[in-house]
């Protein structure tokens, strides 16, 4: 091991990107977020980055809403031998941030293969790297059953017919590119962007407009593949313990399953799994139904992992989530930091020394309505409940 890899790592501030070797400083210590080379990995490499971050974390393990890999509770002296050792399991990406979905290259319905596209934009910006800031994200959506639809990007390029993409800046329509010509508009925005400065963003290229309100992919349940399917299963509240993603990779593993695929909405595409697959993951507490209300609510570890927390926040979301009505987001916070989801939720609870404060449209930070008793919870965010 280097003198150099080994040195402590100083901790970015909160609202910067994390990456692997500059984690990000949060509730609950340092969060780390791993780019996968190609989005994937084997059940095995899962199992012990898991057991990575039982040794070297907390033992949260995360799949965001983009699907990033993240690791919570890493600390100063951590970080390096973590992210040592992460390297010996996987491929870890490095550069502009360029997305494609899941299934690219892979998916019967997709208008156009993505991953070339993608390619050729990584190498063109890696000179521009230094020059843009470590947010800039570019995507390019092949449009098939998973597409990166309704999540934000600086630049984007949908397919719009095969050999055609629209291109796109800070989710604003520009104009419609041949293949060929994609790579060389997308530099020519990244260089705009390079000579503001690395706090410029798309937006600051386009006048604002409509806001990107396209549906986010269902990710959960069965798709095909070109040759082959992918069965979704997302983690409950967007993460799991180390102990059960190992459960989970030895359960893939056994039903045959080669590789996963990081997916947006917290999940894990499980590539070609034998019968019975979903079922057994379900037992494992990990969500299969696409109704399941866990999808919609926001959770840390609270009092159960995190010195900070006042109350066992997953524990009382998952008590909590039969009682949430539809197409209400909900988010349960240990303490006010919101580390789960630090912007505005439908309803946020948050753990208070003397009760759980509830806090309509704000986050965990914000002044709470009112605070309420334990028994007074699933009233409180029922269908009569806010009223
Ligand atoms: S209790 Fe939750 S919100 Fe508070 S610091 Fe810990 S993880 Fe973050």
């Amino acid at each position: 091991m280097s003198i150099v890899s080994s040195m402590p790592t100083a901790p970015q501030r909160r609202g910067a990107c994390p990456t692997l070797d500059a984690p990000m400083q949060t509730g609950d210590g340092l969060l780390a977020r791993i780019r996968l080379v190609g989005g994937q990995l084997t059940p095995s490499a899962l199992a012990a980055i898991a057991a990575l971050a039982a040794e070297h974390g907390n033992g949260q393990v995360e799949i965001s809403a983009r699907g990033n890999l993240q690791v919570r509770g890493l600390t100063p002296a951590s970080t390096a031998p973590f992210a040592d050792a992460v390297r010996t399991i996987v491929a870890v990406e490095q550069g502009l941030v360029v997305e494609t979905p899941p299934l690219a290259g892979d998916d019967p319905t997709e208008i156009s293969d993505p991953r070339p596209l993608a390619a050729a934009i990584r190498v063109l910006a890696a000179p521009l790297h230094d020059q843009l800031g470590p947010k800039v994200t570019v995507v390019v959506d092949s449009r098939g059953q998973i597409t990166r639809a309704g999540l934000k990007a600086d630049i984007g390029l949908s397919a719009s017919a095969p050999g055609r993409w629209l291109l796109t800046i800070a989710d604003q329509s520009q104009n419609e590119l041949s293949e060929a010509d994609a790579p060389a508009a997308v530099l020519a925005v990244l260089r705009q962007l390079a000579e503001r400065g690395t706090g410029a963003r798309g937006s600051d290229l386009v006048p604002s407009g409509k806001p990107n309100t396209a549906k986010v992919s269902a990710t959960i349940g069965v798709f095909n593949r070109t040759r082959g399917i992918a069965v979704g299963v997302a983690l409950p509240f967007g993460a799991s313990d180390s102990s059960a993603l190992i459960a989970l990779a030895d359960l893939a593993a056994s039903h045959g399953v080669a590789a996963f695929r990081l997916a947006p909405q917290h999940t894990l595409l499980a590539i070609d799994p034998t019968t019975g697959f979903a079922a057994s993951t379900a037992e494992l507490g990990f969500v299969t139904d696409p109704s399941d209300p866990r999808i919609r609510i926001s959770a840390c570890i609270g009092s159960a992992g995190c010195a900070s927390g006042h109350v066992p926040a997953r524990a009382i979301a998952e008590k909590l989530a039969a009682s949430l009505p539809e197409g209400t987001h909900l988010h349960v916070s240990g303490c006010t930091k919101g580390c789960a989801h630090p912007r505005r939720a439908a309803l946020t609870l948050v753990g208070w020394p003397d009760g759980y404060g509830l806090v309509i449209n704000g986050t965990a930070g914000d002044t709470p309505q009112t605070v309420l008793r334990a028994d007074q919870l699933e009233s409180a965010i029922g269908p009569s409940g806010q009223g």
